[in-house]
């Protein structure tokens, strides 16, 4: 059972020892928060926090979400951020994935409910599947293939969503849904399968870069410090409907590999394996919903970040010095 002190303003951040969940972890202790995180350590690492565990205002909590949350005291914002989120994960856990976004995303709307909690969801790009139409908006309602592989994550944040909003509406709670499209940064698993991770591994050992199918998809790339500022943005502020928060500068695929080979100076050689199924062919966040209701907009280029993270890989630091930018909000 965990004890919340009662005078710190208290967040519970659910996938705290996660990629995105750690930096929030820092970035909320820094501004004198209480935190509370919460991670069965699945996908996260105790790595990602080590360097928060002595802090008097952090807490960590090994705890699987899809099982009953007990939490004793003050509960101001519950962050969820819990769930297998890298395609290579969610194929490997697809069972684990499909619990967390569904019985786990109850169970962390129980508590908010229970405690009278703002409750921020972390969703993502994904609920708008392989989209027909770029950049996307948060009013487009997606194209998503509910049997395919990629169906147990998309279809279970597309639950989430759904629950956040049952709960809003039913229970008039306070509540918020951020889709957050593809991330980087310091503390990613080398591992993880994600196409940023397995190019800066695979140039800085100078062995051959993978590109799935021939390298025409696109993504657009959004750098942590960012992404932290725009959901705290939208944690802080009224916005009960969903927000993407991303970068909307889209490239192909191919064209990260040549960036991510001249910038770590590698002589890798790209080559093309099968593309896996339903893989999006093309992603961009449209942002104007973030810039005017957030007054929120990323700030760090592709090549700085890109930069940073390749440090990050080549020196495995432990992303716990990266500054975080700050996003001003005018409060209502
Ligand atoms: N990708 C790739 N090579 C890799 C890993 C990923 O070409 O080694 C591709 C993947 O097929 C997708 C894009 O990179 O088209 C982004 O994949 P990622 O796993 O980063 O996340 P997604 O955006 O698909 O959720």
């Amino acid at each position: 059972m965990v004890h919340a002190k009662k005078l710190k303003i208290t967040a519970l951040i659910t996938g705290g020892a996660g990629f995105i969940g750690s930096h929030l972890s820092d970035f909320l202790v820094g501004k004198g928060y209480r935190v509370i995180c919460m991670d069965n350590l699945l996908t996260g690492k105790i790595e990602n926090i080590k360097h928060l565990l002595k802090d008097k205002n952090f807490e960590f909590v090994k705890h699987n979400v899809t099982k009953y949350i007990n939490v004793k005291g003050r509960v101001d914002y519950i962050l969820h951020f819990a769930s297998p989120a890298s395609p290579a994960d969610y194929l490997k856990y697809p069972i684990q994935t499909l619990k967390v976004g569904s019985l786990g995303t109850h169970k962390a709307l129980g508590l908010a409910k229970e405690k009278r909690a703002v409750f921020l969801l972390a969703s993502t790009s994904e609920v708008y599947g392989d989209p027909l139409v770029n950049p996307q908006p948060e009013t487009y309602w997606g194209n998503v293939n509910c049997i395919g592989p990629r169906g147990v994550y998309d279809e279970a944040k597309r639950f989430a969503e759904a629950i956040t909003m049952a709960y809003q509406r039913y229970h008039a709670m306070d509540t918020r849904i951020v889709r957050i499209f593809n991330t980087y940064g310091e503390r990613m698993r080398e591992d993880d399968g994600r196409a940023i991770p397995n190019f800066i591994g695979q140039a800085l050992k100078d062995i051959p870069i993978t590109i799935y199918g021939d390298g025409s998809q696109t993504r657009s790339f959004c750098y942590v410090s960012d992404m932290v500022g725009g959901i705290y943005n939208l944690l802080i502020s009224s916005v009960s409907e969903p927000v993407n928060i991303g970068n909307p500068d889209e490239m192909l695929l191919l064209d990260l590999a040549r960036l991510i080979i001249r910038l770590s100076r590698s002589k890798s050689k790209i080559v093309f394996k099968e593309l896996p199924v339903d893989d999006p062919k093309v992603r961009r966040p449209a942002i104007s919903k973030a810039k005017k209701l957030l007054r929120w907009s990323p700030k760090v280029g592709l090549k700085e970040g890109l930069s940073k993270t390749i440090e990050y890989f080549a020196g495995g630091k432990s992303g716990d010095t990266i500054p975080i930018s700050l996003h001003k909000i005018s409060r209502k």
